[in-house]
């Protein structure tokens, strides 16, 4: 009797969707899709027929909106940066294809782009909580990052002994920023900053719905600094690699120990994931094609 011919395939888009969907249905994508397999449950059942996969990606490159670029020397994810640790799949995948090593964002660190005189990336320097300092420690950090002059450091200290001095009215972030932290510390990094995240301009923002954090401080009055201090910071851990792959196995599936961090990104950027998926499909034995710019 001759074997049934190969069951054919397609994947229309060749993103993280459809990269994975067709890694899945290779011989060594087949454990990861079924679940009692992938957590070591089930032994393998019978084999799989076989399968031929075709992607077609419109694009001159796969990936879709997760994209690494090369940014004065470091990797910078344009597009998605992390995937939350509390579901499984997207670090078993990476556990799969072996790539790391993982790391919470935070640890890769944030910069901010100077272009005064040259354009340079300079590190936002630690215990900065929405860009503003919280500790004499973080001040002193911002004052030696270039960033902000000394002269803005110190502008900006003011906001632990001054008087209340709300007006009363709701205000932009542009403006509480400036009257509490002053103008340079607004202009060259909390500006920049919260304009980002909220891909808007600070100087329409309404502070208290943009950034409640920082509207309900200025509100109650006081200094910024010091009430932002009582907001915990954001977690630096970065996995060591020996414990990866058993911290990624060990852990039954959707478990979350509360001192893991919330999200995960891969040091060399998210790009390595659909890269390693490509490298996968077009390898010899996969029975996976990949077609761009179609
Ligand atoms: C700026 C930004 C930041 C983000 N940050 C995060 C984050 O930190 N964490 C997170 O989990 N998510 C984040 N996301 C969301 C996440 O990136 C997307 O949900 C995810 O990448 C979508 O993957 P996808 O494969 O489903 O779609 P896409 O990435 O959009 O891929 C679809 C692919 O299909 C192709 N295509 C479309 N139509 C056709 C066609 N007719 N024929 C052939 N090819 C076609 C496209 O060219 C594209 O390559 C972010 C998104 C953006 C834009």
């Amino acid at each position: 009797m001759s074997a049934a011919p190969p069951a054919r395939v397609v994947v229309v888009g060749g993103g993280i969707t459809g990269l994975t969907a067709a890694y899945s249905l290779t011989p060594a994508g087949r454990a990861l899709a079924d679940p009692a397999q992938r957590d070591g449950a089930a032994p393998p059942g019978p084999p799989h027929p076989a399968v031929e996969v075709l992607v077609l990606e419109s694009d001159d490159r796969l990936g879709g909106k997760i994209r690494t670029t090369d940014f004065a020397g470091h990797p910078v994810d344009e597009g998605a940066d992390s995937f939350i640790t509390r579901t499984p799949a997207a670090i078993e995948l990476c556990r799969r294809l072996d790539i790391g090593p993982l790391v919470s964002p935070a640890q890769n660190g944030a910069f901010v782009v100077r272009t005064r005189r040259r354009t340079r990336l300079l590190r936002m320097p630690a215990g900065l909580v929405l860009g503003v300092p919280t500790s004499l420690r973080s001040m002193a950090a911002l004052a030696g990052s270039g960033i902000v002059s000394a002269r803005g450091v110190g502008r900006a200290a003011l906001d632990l002994v001054r008087r209340d001095d709300w007006p009363g009215t709701e205000e932009t972030v542009g403006e509480m920023v400036s009257r509490r932290l002053g103008s340079e510390m607004s202009q060259s990094l909390v500006g920049p900053l919260l304009g980002a995240v909220n891909a808007g301009d600070v100087d329409e923002l309404e502070a208290v719905s943009a950034v409640p954090q920082l509207g309900e401080a200025a509100r109650r009055g006081g200094s910024l600094m010091l009430a932002l201090r009582r907001r915990p910071t954001a977690g630096t851990t970065v996995w060591p690699a020996g414990a990866f792959a058993d911290w990624a196995t060990a852990r039954p599936a959707g478990s979350a120990d509360a001192s893991e961090p919330v999200f995960a990104g891969l040091r060399d950027g998210l790009g390595a994931l659909p890269d390693a998926l490509a490298a996968r499909l077009r390898s010899a034995g996969s029975g996976a094609e990949i077609r761009t710019g179609v």
